[in-house]
């Protein structure tokens, strides 16, 4: 075994680290620097060439120069590019540049940020970020939180709160409540927590598409008398679907005079908040008792940045602590310890990233940002709206809508609904994604990535004319 510092195994030497830094760099800075050039989807159907990806490992080292290129020709350009300034399917993020250098140190210094003595700087930046987080939301002092993978886990790690704080071990009778529009995450997570499916009740939704709140009142009321124990209700800041925004201020008042643990899906919208001007549109939520946030998507992080806010911080911990006698318990002197919070021990430093990005950025600049994405799906909706042959469901509260065909019968819609989405991504500029909604097939826009400009929608409107023509006809 060499001993002999620039020559240690596995570290190589310094020279190659940096070759091998500056290849990815290189790479990364031709791939931003080119993105208007790329395909805002890939070859996403040749799955021979998918296939092709299983070998086997290598016994001798290859040049990561040849690797890279690999990845960035044959294995990332065949996919939903959902870092493209076009990309308005399903709920757009970006990754910005300071989040990925974040991520990358994080990684390269590798400290284990689970337990506060192990890393007091890296747990304190980590509660830095949910403190900012927490003001952000208008959450109060006692509140606690946790940085997640994403939405889907702070959903369940929120579940598994109310759930110990409301139901402790009889769990059999709990009932939580939340509109058919809700995301699937919440089913999802109520049975990894234990709340079977015949305990979820998915409320119809009102004209608005929006938590009924006379279903909900009667569905709470009924499940009392019928000896179950309603102890949970999600709304949502932001639907997936439609981008509606439940009335959570009135979800809110129902839950307290109930007695119910309210917890609010912003994975979408919950960033809106930040803007003061934007905040009323989310009125309710900082009274939530728990709050889930994807930074991945509003806050333009790389995926696997998720958060969670609970209002009472020592619920949140009571449902999460464990003690092992060869780990040290910070949290007994006050300080911030992800582990005794969230489900995780060992677990990468997800607060750099976001650390970095507003720091580095400045929040001027981010919340201008997020302000402008709403400035811009108000842009498309009226453009959208303009075009004859299209209904734009409702202009976004936020920054998402839904628009449909006017002409032919509810099949032939539907069928034309499915290839104009299709054939508007075939054009590589813009991506759209659909959903049913009332048994139809609907076209949605979504402008959350950072990257999204106004020429992007001129794009989208454009590109959907012509795709219009071809399927239609001429307006
Ligand atoms: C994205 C999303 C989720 C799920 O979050 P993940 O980060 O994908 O796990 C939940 N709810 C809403 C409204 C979302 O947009």
């Amino acid at each position: 075994m060499p001993d002999a510092p620039d020559q240690a195994g596995l570290d190589r030497d310094e020279a190659w680290r940096r070759d091998l830094g500056e290849a990815a760099l290189a790479r990364v800075l031709r791939f931003i620097a080119t993105l208007d050039e790329q395909a805002i989807c890939g070859a996403i159907d040749d799955l021979d060439r998918f296939r092709a990806l299983h070998e086997p490992p290598p016994e001798e080292a290859r040049p990561v120069e040849a690797l890279l290129d690999r990845v960035f020709t044959e294995v990332v350009p065949p996919s939903f590019h959902t870092a493209h300034p076009g990309y308005m399917a399903y709920v757009p993020g970006g990754g910005l540049y300071p989040a990925a250098i974040g991520a990358f140190v994080a990684a390269a210094t590798n400290r284990f940020s689970g337990v506060w003595q192990a890393a007091p700087g890296l747990a304190e930046v980590e509660a830095c970020v949910l403190g900012w987080f927490r003001d952000w939301m208008g959450f109060p002092a006692g509140t606690r939180g946790l940085l997640t993978p994403g939405g889907s886990m702070s959903t369940l790690a929120a579940l598994v709160t109310a759930r110990e704080r409301h139901l402790g071990r009889d769990l059999r009778e709990g009932v939580l409540y939340a509109s058919v529009e809700v995301h699937h995450c919440v089913t999802k997570a109520a049975r990894l927590a234990g709340i079977f499916d015949d305990r979820v009740r998915l409320l119809p939704v009102d004209g608005g598409h929006r938590l009924d709140l006379d279903r909900l009142a009667a569905a709470v009321a009924a499940d009392r008398r019928a000896g179950l124990r309603p102890f949970l209700v999600v709304s949502s800041a932001g639907t997936v679907h439609t981008g509606v925004v439940d009335d959570i201020a009135a979800v809110g008042t129902f839950c307290r005079e109930q007695e119910l643990w309210h917890h609010v899906d912003g994975a979408y919208g919950g960033f809106f908040h930040v803007v003061p001007e934007l905040a009323p549109l989310l009125a309710g939520l900082p009274d939530a008792d728990s709050l889930a946030l994807d930074p991945h998507k509003g806050l333009f992080q790389p995926y696997g940045s998720g958060a969670l806010l609970v209002r009472d911080g020592e619920a949140l911990r009571a449902a999460h602590e464990a003690h092992a006698g060869y780990l040290p318990d910070a949290a007994a002197e006050g300080f911030y310890d992800p582990s005794q919070y969230g489900p995780e021990l060992s677990r990468p430093w997800r607060g750099l990233p976001i650390w970095l990005s507003v720091q580095s950025l400045g929040m001027a600049a981010l919340r201008r940002t997020i302000a402008e994405r709403r400035e811009l799906a108000l842009a498309a909706a009226a453009r959208l709206a303009e075009d004859p042959r299209l209904e734009v469901l409702a202009p976004p509260t936020l920054s998402l809508f839904a628009f449909r065909l006017r002409a032919g019968t509810p099949e032939v819609r539907d069928a034309r609904t499915r290839e104009l989405l299709l054939r508007l991504r075939a054009r590589g500029r813009v991506m759209l994604s659909g959903c049913r909604l009332d048994g139809a097939e609907v076209g949605r826009v979504c402008v959350l990535s950072f990257r999204t400009r106004p020429r992007d929608v001129d794009a989208l409107a454009e590109d959907l004319a012509a795709v219009l023509d071809e399927l239609v006809g001429p307006r």
